[in-house]
């Protein structure tokens, strides 16, 4: 279990990279930090690392208080984006690394290697070195040293980021299933909201060293706490199109809703819908968005749609692939599941 309690780092120069921040990971749980650069996600890592020393705050893991510990003695094991294998060692000699800092007798240690390589399916490599390998390889070596080492806890940055597309997406299904094999608590940073969706247990969405939200995938996925969440999430981003109350309804972008409760006229209210939950019809509904089709982007086995209004903002809704009106049809957008924001801060799900 990783706590932490009010931490703060304030780097030279006033930047708070992180600001006030309380969490418990679980034991066990893979928990993703997701934000836009700059958030402050690396400095979190390498605080609970202790590869930086907060301004103020704890860490805790599990009992300990490890927040003035080096980190060498904080039995974490940290996953760089550019993996830092050692370019002169054969993937043997660098999965058995640590336990050769540790003084792990020499027979032993090639046995534990050849044992957690068998796990990755590096058997076959043992004798190579790193520039005779690939990418994806590579980084199978990057985790077997970080698992050889039986830490409490896996600290990952980016860890999949060199990686090609489809490599990629091997390799988070892979993580996936090595961390639910181990059960070892694991945080893992990435600005792929995707990648995050898929892996982790609980996701934080951070900005500005703070953390928004801290959910589930499926809570972050379908109540977004605020507009900035909202905006993150989600492979086509959600429309988040500004909303105006009248004692009888609610006025969105041309459509006439009805009023999820009391609101006033001056509430300052965004209205969002993600382009997966509307539907498209070729006549005009006072409960649907009108408009005319403007853009079509294939997306395989879907259509991106984007319908200009005639009140301003552009609405994008996906509709199954061959199901598209060609541009320049009038059509209207009917909202199936929405969510209604105030002040950017979420008020409802409708
Ligand atoms: P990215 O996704 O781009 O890696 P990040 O979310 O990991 O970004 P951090 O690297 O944690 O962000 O940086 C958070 C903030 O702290 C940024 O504004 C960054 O410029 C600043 N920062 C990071 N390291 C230092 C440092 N050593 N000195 C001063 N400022 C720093």
């Amino acid at each position: 279990m990783i706590t932490l309690h009010a931490l703060t780092k304030i780097f030279p120069g006033g930047v708070h990279a992180l600001d006030d921040i309380h969490l418990t990971i679980a034991d066990g749980e893979f928990f993703a930090l997701l934000g836009p650069s700059g958030c402050g996600k690396t400095t979190l890592l390498r605080t609970i690392a202790g590869l930086e020393t907060p301004t103020r705050g704890t860490v805790h893991i599990d009992d300990r208080n490890v927040t003035d510990l080096p980190p060498g003695q904080r039995d974490v094991a940290m996953v760089f984006q550019d993996y830092a294998i050692f370019p002169h060692m054969d993937v043997t000699a660098n999965i058995a690394y640590p336990l050769r800092i540790k003084k792990i007798p020499r027979a032993e240690r090639a046995t534990k290697a050849a044992g957690v390589a068998a796990r990755l399916s590096l058997t076959d490599l043992l004798h190579r070195r790193p520039a005779e390998l690939s990418g994806g390889q590579q980084q199978r070596v990057a985790l077997a040293r970080a698992i050889a080492c039986h830490p409490t806890a896996f600290l990952f940055d980016e860890p999949l980021s060199n990686l090609d597309a489809r490599l990629r997406l091997e390799a988070r299904t892979f993580l996936k299933r090595l961390q639910r094999e181990l059960a070892v608590t694991t945080v893992f940073v990435t600005h792929d909201q995707a990648e995050a969706l898929a892996l982790a247990d609980r996701i934080a969405v951070m900005s500005d060293g703070r953390m928004i939200q801290v959910a589930t995938p499926a809570e972050i996925f379908h109540r977004p706490a605020t507009t900035f969440v909202a905006s993150f999430i989600g492979s086509t981003p959600m429309n988040l199109l500004p909303a105006r109350a009248t004692p009888a309804a609610l006025h969105v972008a041309g459509a006439t809703l009805p009023l999820p409760g009391p609101l006033h006229s001056g509430d300052n209210l965004t209205y969002g819908v993600r382009p997966e939950y509307m539907t498209l019809s070729p006549t005009e509904r006072p409960d649907a968005f009108p408009g005319v089709i403007s853009v079509l982007e294939n997306l395989g086995t879907h259509t991106l749609v984007t319908l200009e209004t005639p009140t301003g903002p552009h609405i994008q809704l996906v509709v199954p692939e061959g199901e598209e009106p060609p541009p320049g049809t009038p059509a209207s957008a009917t909202p199936r599941r929405a969510l209604l924001y105030r002040d950017d801060t979420l008020l409802t799900t409708l």
